[in-house]
């Protein structure tokens, strides 16, 4: 195979606001690691925010990155000491590569891994370009029914079932979720597949609401903004006790959103002895009320990414047990992937997950 010769095109975020096509040559690869041909990427939050503000948090785009890391290819070479995979497998791409020799990795919890090279996230160059090197472990061999686009879902719903393990979701709880994007649509379909009873889903725009309907949702609450000069505490007292009028309060709620308001809320909607997670990244530092949880023993839990959630999501999908098709909405070819920016930018036409083909 001549694969020097192909053409590998990456999409860099050159600086903030600025995303160029670049070509760069095909990567060598280890011997434990596999060539992929990336066919689809799906446009995540975190690459938006990298393009329009230059960082999140503590991660600060210093030199041009290769965005995407929501991805399934085809493998096209593997190194000497891959056993598991072989030319022409498909595969799903876990994108983030651990040390696999810290105690967190050896304990199970190498998302925590503080030598964690996660595709795009600065410096560490992402998926979206022809052809990746990858460590071959952390690809996964997807079965013939599952197709790539389906398989690139796989990364935003890792998300999801961490968010349900780390929650302890069982069988007939009331679930309400904030946030009616992609990671909380999956963490709705997640609640259900988990047996949730009910899930509710809270968002401000009717239109993502309106989508929700159709997705693993039982009710739906359009949420108000702030009245001007309203703090937010006040606010979320005030919107979660309208909403406590025709929604009970819940064993588990999800807050994809990381506003604020959003947080206060969640403890105020949890049962006693409920608990909360928080999925969405918002301010680092927020105003909580405690008397939520000391007085009436809601945990709060963190997540930070996933681990150890590909096998299942593969089974998942495979077996129906959650459908993420109609989550995609839209599709650009990897030329045109600044209008695929611009397009999960605008959020038009009811865009929910946008992917880019290559
Ligand atoms: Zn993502
Ligand atoms: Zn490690």
């Amino acid at each position: 195979m001549t694969l020097a010769q192909e053409t590998n095109v990456n999409v860099v975020l050159r600086k903030q606001g600025e995303i160029v096509l670049e070509e760069r040559p095909v990567p060598t690869i280890e011997p434990d690691q596999v060539l992929l041909n990336i066919k689809v990427t799906g446009i995540c939050g975190s690459d938006v925010h990298y393009w329009l503000h230059g960082g999140i948090g503590d991660f600060k785009l210093k030199e041009p990155m290769v965005l995407g890391h929501e991805s399934a290819g085809i493998v096209v070479a593997v190194g000497d000491k891959v056993n598991h995979l072989k030319v022409g497998d498909r595969v799903a791409v876990e994108p983030g590569v651990a040390c696999r020799k810290c105690e967190e990795c050896k304990t199970g919890r190498y998302n925590l891994c503080l030598e964690m090279r996660f595709a795009a996230t600065p410096p560490i160059d992402g998926t979206l370009c022809n052809y990746y090197a990858h460590a071959a472990d952390f690809c996964y061999k997807i079965p013939d029914n599952i197709s790539l686009e389906e398989a690139a879902c796989i990364e935003p719903l890792s998300v999801a079932i961490h968010a349900a393990n780390r929650s302890k979701i069982r069988s007939g709880d009331r679930v309400f979720i904030f946030g009616a994007g992609p990671v909380g649509l999956l963490c709705a379909a997640m609640a259900k597949a988990s047996g949730a009873g009910h899930v509710s889903m809270a968002d401000i725009s009717p239109q993502r609401l309106e989508f929700a309907k159709s997705y693993y949702t039982d009710s739906q609450i359009v949420l108000q903004r702030p009245d001007a000069g309203e703090s937010n505490i006040e606010y979320s007292r005030r919107t979660s006790k309208a909403i406590l009028e025709t929604e009970e309060k819940a064993d588990v709620v999800i807050d994809a959103t990381g506003a604020e308001t959003c947080v206060q809320m969640s403890l105020m909607l949890t049962k006693n002895g409920g608990c909360v997670v928080l999925v969405g990244m918002g301010s680092a530092v927020q105003n909580i009320p405690v008397q939520e949880i000391s007085a009436r023993e809601v945990d709060i839990r963190g997540i930070f990414r996933y681990c150890n959630t590909y096998p299942r999501a593969v089974k998942m999908i495979s077996t129906g047990s959650i459908d993420v098709k109609p989550l995609i909405t839209h599709s650009y070819p990897l030329k045109n992937a600044v209008d695929a920016f611009e397009h999960v930018k605008s959020g038009r036409d009811g865009a929910v997950k946008v992917v880019i083909l290559g």
